[in-house]
């Protein structure tokens, strides 16, 4: 007779206490009826590759990854999405019941689902600037391609990781130094910050936003505070706004689904449970 185990997933990172994931998987787990559980797992560098290996061992389907080991794991995994690889980085694993370790991606399918949740945003609507170029704006710029963006308009403070990136994802990606971001913000039918500017504990995003105008959708990954300057100045200038936090519930929505087989929703009493 097979033992019955309870479904287990977790997050790994370094630091982890202050992840909103918990919330977000327990919430769909007693929504649901599942009998499972989601745990923090603080994990130190030398450990990472022996507590993924064992973690199967003791009955876990999956887990997400955040700070630092979302690089570090591809190289771990047994096999990694396209999406994944293209962004150069994984946030799920996926413990797979031939003892496979499957690695992906889902930030950009999140950005996505929550600016089409929450806006009438449509990737032939026009040019999309993106502020940013580090992991986040990755995962958005492979999103934004693969929703059928024909031109993004990127800027950041180092140049350098911008032209990287337009090197890399190629030719529909303009580079625009940091100190025009102004004018890309007023050119754009959409607009989206990935980077940390306008966090908690960070600086203000500073980029002029008097070019901001009605029909513009504007999103700000940042989602501690809920309301950044950007998304309030874009409120006031008449622009659809979407905040970050939308994208951290829907990134969850296909790992929760190939961990415990039901897929969930993402709506208000899911919002008010995970910001507690
Ligand atoms: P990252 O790889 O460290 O990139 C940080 C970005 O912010 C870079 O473009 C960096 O520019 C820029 N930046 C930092 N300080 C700056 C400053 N003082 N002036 C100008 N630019 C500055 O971080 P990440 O993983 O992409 O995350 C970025 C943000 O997205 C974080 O706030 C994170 O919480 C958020 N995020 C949200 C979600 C969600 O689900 N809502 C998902 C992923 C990430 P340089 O290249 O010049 O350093």
């Amino acid at each position: 007779m097979t033992e019955h185990r309870i479904p287990l997933a977790g997050v790994i990172g370094n630091p982890v206490a202050h992840s909103r994931s918990p919330r977000l998987h327990k919430h769909w787990l007693k929504r649901y009826g599942i009998e499972g559980d989601y745990v923090p797992l603080h994990v130190v560098e030398d450990d990472l590759e022996q507590v993924i290996r064992t973690l199967p061992k003791m009955g876990f389907v999956g887990v997400n990854i955040t700070i630092p080991y979302k690089v570090a794991v591809m190289q771990i995994a047994d096999q990694v999405s396209d999406r994944a690889t293209l962004i150069g980085a994984a946030n799920t694993l996926i413990f797979r019941k031939d003892g496979k370790i499957h690695a992906d991606n889902t930030d950009g399918y999140g950005f996505l689902a929550n600016l089409r949740q929450n806006s009438r945003w449509e990737a032939t609507a026009g040019p999309a600037a993106v502020l940013g170029a580090g992991g986040a704006a990755r995962a958005v710029i492979e999103a934004l391609l693969e929703a059928g963006v024909t031109e993004i308009l990127l800027t950041n403070r180092t140049r350098d990781k911008a032209d990287g990136l337009r090197h890399e994802f190629g030719s529909k990606i303009t580079v625009v130094d940091w100190v025009q971001a102004g004018n890309i913000v007023e050119e754009a039918a959409l607009v989206v910050n990935t980077t940390s500017l306008g966090m908690t504990g960070h600086p203000e995003l500073r980029v002029p936003l008097d070019g901001l105008q009605p029909g513009q959708v504007v999103t700000d990954l940042v989602y501690s505070p809920l309301q950044t300057r950007l998304l309030r100045e874009a409120e006031a200038a008449g622009c659809s706004v979407v905040d970050g936090l939308g994208m951290l519930l829907h990134q969850g929505v296909p790992a929760f689904e190939r961990w415990f087989g039901v897929r969930p929703e993402v709506d208000d009493e899911l919002r008010i449970a995970v910001l507690g």
